[in-house]
C-alpha cells in the first residue's frame, strides 16, 4: 500500500481525496498556489508545499514544481483529481519516469482518448455505436462537405482536443459549412493548440447519459450504472442524478455491456466514464470517454456505497478489484447540484468574494463535498464552483423533495451562487416528472429566473 500520496488539485475535489487517504491511513501532501495558501485543502493535508503563483499555468499545471514537490516529500503516487493535469498523458509519463504512481490510467490510454477522433473511430472499430459522423479527424474542407451532406443536416463540427463544452459548432444548413469548418479549425487551434476537428450528426436535443466503470490491472472491468447528466447550460452540466428515468432495465442492461466493452477497447484501468448521447427514440451513441474521475463521482457512491476514489487508489496499487458485477446493487436515488460562484441573472458572471456566513445543510441522506469555511476568500482565479450537495432517498420523489429541503437550509452569503437557481429547478414540472434533456435548461432558463425567489 502506499503510504504518502501528493494530491495535484484545489478545491472540493483535493479535500475529497486528502480525506480518502486519511481513511485508508496513507499520509497526503497538498500542494497550493501563493493565492491558496488559507484554502482548506492546505490545513487538511499531512503536509503542504507551494508550487507557485497563482496562475494555473504556474501553479496547478506546473508539472515540473509539481514533481519536484512530491519527490522532496517523499511521495510514491500522485492522484490527479479531474481539470488540471488529470488527462495529460505527458505529466502521467512523466510521473512514470520518476518513478511515480499516477493515479488513473496507463499514459497511453490517456492519450488515445484524449483524442476524441480517435476515441470515435476505436469505438466504431469495436461495435460501440457512435453518432454518424466522420471516421476519425477530417482535413479537408470539401470532403467534409461532401460527409455532411451525406450524413444530412444539422451536423456539429467538433475539436478533436475539445473539452469542458468547449470547441462544438453547430452547422444546419449546407451554404454555412465550409465557413464554419474553417472558423471551427481556427478556434480549436487557438484553444487547444491543435487544429483538428471531426464530424458528427447533431442528434436535436439528446439525453446525456454516462456509465461509471471501475476496472483494475487485470482485466476485470465492472460498471457501476448511469447518471442523468442532461440538466446543461451550454454543455456544462449543473445537476446529475441516478438513475436515469426514462431507462428501461433491458436498455441499462445493454448500454452498461457497451460501456464495459468500450472500456476494455481502451485497455483501460482505474475509474473512468463512458459517455453517451441517447435521442428520442432511445438510440445511443458513445461521444467520449473521461479517463478521470469526475465531478458528479458521488451520485454513484451513494448509490452504490462504493468509495470511488479509495477503489482508484487501490488499483493504482496494483490491488485486483474485488466487487462483482453481480455484487454491485444501486439502492434508492441521488440528485447532486453544483453550487457555483456565478450570477445566473448577469448570464452567470462568476461573483469571487469573501464567505461572511456560511451554513451547510446536513441530515439523512444529505451530503456535501465543498472546500469552503466561514470567512474564506474565494479567490478570482480558479473555477467557481464551491460546493456539491448530494441527496440520497429511496424514490426520485423523495430525492427532490430532499433536495428541495437541504437548498432551503444552504446559506452562503458574500457571493452570487447558483443555489437558488437549481431549488427552482427543483420545482419545474417537466424535472420533477423526469422528461428533460439536454435542451431543458436553455429553454426554461429565463423562465425560471423569472420565477419569485422562494427563499
Ligand atoms: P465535453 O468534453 O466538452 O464535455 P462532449 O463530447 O462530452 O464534450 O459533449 C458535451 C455535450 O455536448 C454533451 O453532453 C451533449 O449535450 C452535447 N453533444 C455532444 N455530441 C453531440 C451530438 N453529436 N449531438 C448532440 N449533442 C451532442
Amino acid at each position: 500500500m502506499f503510504r504518502r500520496i501528493l494530491v495535484a488539485n484545489r478545491g472540493e475535489i483535493a479535500v475529497r481525496i486528502i480525506r480518502c487517504c486519511r481513511e485508508l491511513g496513507i499520509e497526503s501532501v497538498a500542494v497550493y498556489s501563493t493565492a491558496d495558501k488559507d484554502a482548506l485543502h492546505v490545513q487538511l493535508a499531512t503536509k503542504a508545499v507551494c508550487i507557485g503563483p497563482a496562475k494555473s499555468s504556474d501553479s496547478y499545471l506546473n508539472t515540473k514544481n509539481i514533481l519536484a514537490a512530491a519527490l522532496q516529500t517523499n511521495c510514491d503516487a500522485i492522484h490527479p483529481g479531474f481539470g488540471f493535469l488529470s488527462e495529460n498523458a505527458h505529466f502521467a509519463r512523466l510521473c512514470e519516469e520518476c518513478g511515480l504512481i499516477f493515479i488513473g490510467p496507463d499514459y497511453k490510454t490517456i492519450e488515445m482518448m484524449g483524442d476524441k477522433s480517435k476515441a470515435v473511430a476505436l469505438m466504431r472499430a469495436n461495435n460501440v455505436p457512435v453518432v454518424p459522423g466522420s471516421n476519425g479527424a477530417i482535413e479537408d474542407v470539401h470532403e467534409a462537405q461532401k460527409l455532411a451532406q451525406k450524413i444530412g443536416y444539422p451536423v456539429l463540427i467538433k475539436a478533436a482536443m475539445g473539452g469542458g463544452g468547449r470547441g462544438m459548432r453547430r452547422v444546419y444548413e449546407d451554404k454555412d459549412f465550409a465557413q464554419a469548418f474553417m472558423a471551427a479549425k481556427m478556434e480549436a487551434e487557438a484553444c487547444f493548440g491543435d487544429g483538428t476537428v471531426y464530424l458528427e450528426k447533431l442528434i436535436i436535443n439528446p439525453k446525456h447519459i454516462e456509465f461509471q466503470i471501475l476496472a483494475d490491472k487485470f482485466g476485470h472491468t465492472i460498471h457501476l450504472g448511469e447518471r442523468d447528466c442532461s440538466v446543461q447550460r451550454r454543455n456544462q452540466k449543473l445537476i446529475e442524478e441516478s438513475p436515469c428515468k426514462i431507462l428501461s432495465p433491458e436498455l441499462r442492461e445493454k448500454m452498461g455491456a457497451d460501456a464495459i466493452k468500450a472500456a476494455k477497447a481502451a485497455g483501460y484501468y482505474s475509474a473512468g466514464t463512458i459517455e453517451f448521447v441517447v435521442d428520442r427514440d432511445n438510440n445511443y451513441y458513445f461521444i467520449e470517454m473521461n479517463t478521470r474521475i469526475q465531478v458528479e463521482h458521488t451520485v454513484t457512491e451513494m448509490l452504490s456505497g462504493i468509495d470511488l476514489i479509495r477503489q482508484q487508489i487501490l488499483i493504482a496499487c496494483g490491488l485486483p478489484l474485488n466487487i462483482k458485477q453481480e455484487d454491485v446493487q444501486l439502492k434508492g436515488w441521488a440528485i447532486e447540484c453544483r453550487i457555483n460562484a456565478e450570477n445566473p441573472k448577469e448570464d452567470f458572471r462568476p461573483s469571487p468574494g469573501k464567505i461572511n456566513f456560511l451554513h451547510f445543510p446536513a441530515g439523512n441522506g444529505v451530503r456535501v463535498d465543498s472546500a469552503l469555511y466561514n470567512g474564506y476568500e474565494i479567490p478570482p482565479f480558479y473555477d467557481s464552483m464551491l460546493a456539491k450537495i448530494i441527496v440520497h432517498a429511496p424514490t426520485r420523489l423523495d430525492a427532490i423533495r430532499k433536495m428541495r429541503r437541504a437548498l432551503e437550509e444552504l446559506v452562503i452569503s458574500g457571493v452570487e451562487t447558483t443555489a437558488n437557481l437549481n431549488y427552482l429547478i427543483m420545482h419545474h414540472k417537466d424535472f420533477v416528472r423526469g422528461i428533460y434533456d439536454t435542451g431543458f435548461l436553455d429553454k426554461n432558463l429565463e423562465k425560471i429566473l423569472s420565477w419569485e425567489n422562494r427563499y
